[in-house]
C-alpha cells in the first residue's frame, strides 16, 4: 500500500514525498482511514512504529478540510504527551507533514521561560502540542482555552500515568468540549489505562501494532560480559569501529552519564550528555548536535531519553543494564525505527546478570554473547563491598574460580587491543 491510496490531500502527499515516505507503516495504514472518518481511536502502539504520523496526518487533513476563517486562529487540535522531548518531536512532525497546508502549531512544555510560548498563543495557532503541567499553568493564567478543540490526542498514556500526570490529565479533560474527536495511544494496555481510555473515548475503533517483542526482533542484539571497571575501555575499543557513525549510550544515573562523557572526550570522541540536570536548552542543543552528527556519542539516562527520535540511529549501547526489563526494550527501540537497521550492544557485569535474565525472559529470546573480546569478565561473583569499602570498584573477596582476587587488578591481556566486538556471537552461556 502507498500513501496515495489513503485519499490524502495533495499538500500532505507532497510533504510526505519530501520527507521520503512512500509506504505507510502498519499503524498508519490502519489508523489514518479511521481518523479521517471521524472515529475515536484507541491505539496500542509504541514510539518507533510511525505512531506520530498516524495521528498527525489525518488531523492535518481534517483541519484543512474545515478551515476556519476567524481573524484569530483558535486551538483546534490538542496533543498531550508526557515529555518535553516527545512534544518537540511531535511538533517537528506536524510542521514537516503540514508545511504546505497553511496550518500552524506550537509546542508547550515546562522548564523554560513561558514568554515565547504565550507569544505564539497570542498570535494564534491551530494545533498545540503540550506536556500537561505547563499547559494547565498557561490555562490557569488565561493564555489559552481548550473550548474550540475539535480533535484531542492523548499520547503515551501509560508513561503519562507512570510519571504521575493522571491528575493533570483529568483536570485538563474537564476543559475540553464534550463534542470532539479523541485519539488515545499507549504502548501497553493495563487495566488502569483501559479505564482511563473509557472516560475519554466514545465508541472507539481499535488498532494495535507490533507488540514489544516483535519490534525487538528486527534489531541485531548482542551482549558483552565485562567487569564494571573495564566498561570504559571496552566502550572506547568498540568505538574504534568507524562504521559506528553515531551511537546513543545509556547509563543508569546522571552521574554515570557525565563520567562516560569525560572519558570519551579525553579520547577525542565528541560526546555530550542528556539528562535531568541539564537545562532544557542544553538538552535540546545536545540532541540537535547528535542528529546533525556533529556529536558522535550521546549519553543519556532513561528518563531523559524518553521519546528521543533520531532518524537513522543505528547503534544503541547499554553501558549499564537497567534493573527494569521493559526499559531495555524502550532503549533499544530508539534504533531500528520504521524498518531501518538497528544494533543494540549491551555491557553486562556480574551484578547485572540477573537484569539480563529478566530482559531475556521479557523478550523471550537469548541475546547472543560476544565471547572473543579484549575485556572479558573475570570477576564472576563479586560480593557487594561492606559500606566502608563501597568506593572501591570490583571489590571481591571469595571468587577463586575466576583466577582473580581482590579489587581492580591489571586489565586482562587475552586478545588485548583487537577489535572483536562483532566476533562470534553464541546463543548460550
Ligand atoms: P514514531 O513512531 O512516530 O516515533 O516514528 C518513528 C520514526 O519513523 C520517525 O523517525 C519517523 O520520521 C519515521 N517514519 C514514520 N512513518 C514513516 C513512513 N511511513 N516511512 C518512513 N519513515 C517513517
Amino acid at each position: 500500500m502507498l500513501f496515495e491510496s489513503l485519499s490524502l490531500i495533495e499538500p500532505i502527499l507532497k510533504a510526505l514525498q519530501e520527507e521520503g515516505y512512500t509506504v505507510p507503516t502498519p499503524i498508519q495504514s490502519q489508523s489514518i482511514p479511521l481518523v479521517l472518518q471521524g472515529n475515536d481511536l484507541l491505539g496500542c502502539a509504541q514510539t518507533g512504529t510511525g505512531k506520530t504520523a498516524a495521528f498527525a496526518i489525518p488531523i492535518l487533513q481534517l483541519l484543512s478540510a474545515n478551515k476556519t476563517y476567524d481573524k484569530k486562529k483558535k486551538v483546534r487540535s490538542l496533543i498531550i504527551t508526557p515529555t518535553r522531548e516527545l512534544a518537540v518531536q511531535i511538533g517537528e512532525s506536524f510542521r514537516a507533514y503540514g508545511r504546505h497546508t497553511g496550518l500552524t502549531c506550537t509546542v508547550i512544555f515546562g522548564g523554560v521561560n513561558q514568554n515565547p510560548q504565550t507569544a505564539a498563543l497570542r498570535a494564534g495557532v491551530d494545533i498545540v502540542i503540550a506536556t500537561p503541567g505547563r499547559l494547565l499553568d498557561l490555562m490557569n493564567q488565561g493564555h489559552l482555552t481548550l473550548r474550540d478543540v475539535e480533535i484531542f490526542v492523548l499520547d503515551e498514556a501509560d508513561r503519562m500515568l507512570d510519571m504521575g500526570f493522571i491528575h493533570d490529565v483529568k483536570k485538563m479533560l474537564t476543559a475540553l468540549p464534550k463534542k470532539r474527536q479523541s485519539l488515545f495511544f499507549s504502548a501497553t494496555m493495563p487495566p488502569e489505562i483501559v479505564k482511563l481510555a473509557s472516560t475519554i473515548l466514545q465508541n472507539p475503533s481499535k488498532v494495535s501494532v507490533t507488540p514489544v517483542s516483535s519490534t525487538v526482533d528486527i534489531i541485531k542484539q548482542c551482549v558483552y560480559f565485562v567487569d564494571k571497571g573495564n566498561k570504559n575501555d571496552l566502550l572506547i575499543d568498540i568505538l574504534k569501529d568507524k562504521n559506528i557513525k553515531t551511537a546513543l549510550v545509556f547509563t543508569r544515573t546522571k552521574h554515570g552519564a557525565d563520567k562516560v562523557v569525560k572519558v570519551l572526550l579525553k579520547h577525542n570522541i565528541k560526546t555530550e550528555a542528556i539528562h535531568g540536570n541539564k537545562s532544557q536548552n542544553a538538552r535540546q542543543r545536545a540532541l540537535t548536535n547528535f542528529k546533525e552528527q556533529t556529536t558522535r556519542i550521546l549519553v543519556a539516562t532513561d528518563i531523559a531519553a524518553r521519546g528521543i527520535d533520531v532518524d537513522d540511529l543505528e547503534y544503541v549501547i547499554n553501558y549499564e543494564m537497567s534493573n527494569i526489563a521493559e526499559t531495555y526494550v524502550h532503549r533499544i527501540g530508539r534504533t531500528g525505527r520504521a524498518g531501518a537497521k538497528g544494533t543494540a550492544i549491551s555491557f553486562c557485569d556480574a551484578e547485572e546478570k540477573e537484569y539480563l535474565r529478566d530482559v531475556e525472559k521479557l523478550i523471550a529470546k537469548k541475546i547472543p554473547v560476544i565471547e572473543n573480546h579484549a575485556f572479558p569478565l573475570m570477576d564472576h561473583n563479586p560480593v557487594k563491598a561492606p559500606k566502608q569499602q563501597q568506593g572501591r570498584r570490583n571489590f571481591r573477596t571469595n571468587d577463586s574460580s575466576a583466577g582473580r582476587t581482590g579489587h581492580q587488578g591489571p586489565k586482562p591481556t587475552g586478545n588485548n587491543g583487537q577489535k572483536k566486538w562483532f566476533g562470534k556471537p553464541k546463543a548460550s552461556r
